[in-house]
């Protein structure tokens, strides 16, 4: 079916193509609940897989250092112009390789190696980037963590204003992985303020929503956002660093020459597409439908005896905790992919188990509602779940086989943006 579809790559690597052809059987049958995946539309695939691929262009558009950019120019002007008025910002970098060389490029802009920097704390739900001690940022900078309160689930914005106080970071990260709650950026801004650092939103997770209206903005409060194109914003594999005027300068400089080379034209090409489409009225439904669904999924969940992290989500973003059950994240997790429901594991706040084998099942709803599913599909979904988490408990293989085939029934009624078979 795919030969049609990649015909060169068939031709000239059928083995490598044969994995590509698995890939989209995959993505089209199974229930992809990976919240900071999603599908990308036939046109931003189209983007990507462009000629642009072979162009050198380090520099900005209008100052390169190489030649014959009439066109690479044009492309790279269009997907900045395209994400200042979508997020309403002074100025955008389009070219970031990723979210976590994004996050790596503001370090460089403002801080030096040794400086306070504050983030949450991975187990908490924030990200690697934030200053966790594995990663480059918590080697290379001072990392100091907040988290949530454990009542509640939700940030503790007294212990985060104490801190910050206390210890004057350089940069405030807010934003993270696992947050399935609203973010107060005026919150952050005033303790930013207070503590006279530089705040940055990194909104990889909800850009999508941010642009379709179903989560406040970040950009009147904070001094740089940071974002991945690729989760609900729908683009491809990519970032962006938008910020005020008075830090253009800073951030360019730091994307190119201080962290990068040459920008991945190809990709520009894809952001600016899904920038367009993310400007259309169809992306505010698509924002809003996507919280609708999470709302509805997290209430199905609880009425099946669920403990979810924080009661609920605002977003679109689920985080279970198995605590209470027999069946630990990992285990879980592994039965609902032989289900035909991917998922990752999680940790949940304050989990008494390790990282690599935690108590929580991290879900979302970006990719279903990229296929046209619906809050009436939600009860059914919370089933499927249950009965997998159950039959993990029992090791009843049969039950997820069983599971597995109601999924792929349901899954080839809603054909997937960008897949050639549904
Ligand atoms: C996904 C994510 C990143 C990193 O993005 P990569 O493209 O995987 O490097 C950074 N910050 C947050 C909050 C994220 O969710």
């Amino acid at each position: 079916m795919s030969a049609s579809r990649h015909p060169a790559l068939f031709a000239t690597d059928p083995e490598l193509a044969s994995f590509v052809a698995a890939e989209e059987v995959l993505q089209a049958q199974t229930l992809r609940l990976i919240p900071s995946e999603n599908y990308v539309s036939a046109a931003v695939l189209e983007a990507s897989g462009t000629v642009l691929q072979n162009k050198y262009s380090e520099g900005y558009p209008g100052r390169r250092y190489y030649e014959g950019q009439q066109n690479i120019d044009r492309v790279e002007a269009l997907a900045v112009e395209r994400a200042k008025g979508l997020f309403g910002v002074d100025h955008a970098n389009v070219q970031p390789y990723s979210g976590s060389p994004a996050n790596l490029a503001v370090y460089l802009a403002f801080a030096k190696p040794g400086d306070t920097v504050m983030g949450m704390a991975l187990p908490m739900g924030g990200h690697l980037t934030h200053g966790w001690g594995v990663s480059a940022t918590g080697s290379w900078f001072r990392g100091v963590q907040y988290g949530v309160r454990a009542d509640t689930g939700l940030i503790d914005y007294d212990a985060v204003r104490d801190l910050a106080l206390a210890e004057r970071p350089k940069l405030i990260f807010c934003g993270g992985t696992a947050l399935p709650r609203t973010i107060d950026f005026a919150a952050f801004a005033e303790i930013a303020r207070e503590a006279g650092s530089i705040l940055v939103a990194d909104v990889a997770h909800i850009a999508g929503l941010i642009a379709g209206g179903a989560h406040p903005s970040p950009a009147d409060h904070v001094d740089v956002v940071s974002t991945t194109t690729h989760k609900t914003l729908r683009g491809p594999r990519g970032a962006m660093l938008m910020c005020r005027e008075e830090h253009a300068k800073a951030i360019d400089k730091a994307v190119f020459p201080g962290l990068q080379g040459g920008p991945h034209n190809q990709t520009t090409a894809g952001i600016a597409v899904a920038l367009h489409e993310a400007a259309q009225p169809s992306f505010v439904s698509y924002a809003h439908a996507v919280v609708a669904n999470a709302r509805a999924l997290a209430a199905a969940l609880l009425q099946r005896g669920f403990d979810l992290v924080s009661g609920g989500t605002d977003n679109h973003l689920i985080l279970i905790d198995l605590t209470g059950k027999d069946v630990p994240g990992k285990i879980a997790a592994k039965a609902l992919d032989r289900a035909g429901i991917v998922v990752n594991y999680n940790t949940v706040p304050f989990d008494p188990r390790k990282p690599f084998d935690p108590s929580g099942v991290r879900i979302g709803t970006p990719s279903l509602t990229s296929r046209g599913l619906s809050t009436e599909h939600m009860p059914l979904v919370a089933d499927w779940i249950a009965r997998s988490v159950d039959a993990a408990a029992k090791g009843d293989e049969q039950a997820l086989a069983a599971i597995r085939a109601e999924v792929t029934d349901l899954m080839a009624a809603f054909p997937a943006p960008g897949l050639p078979l549904s």
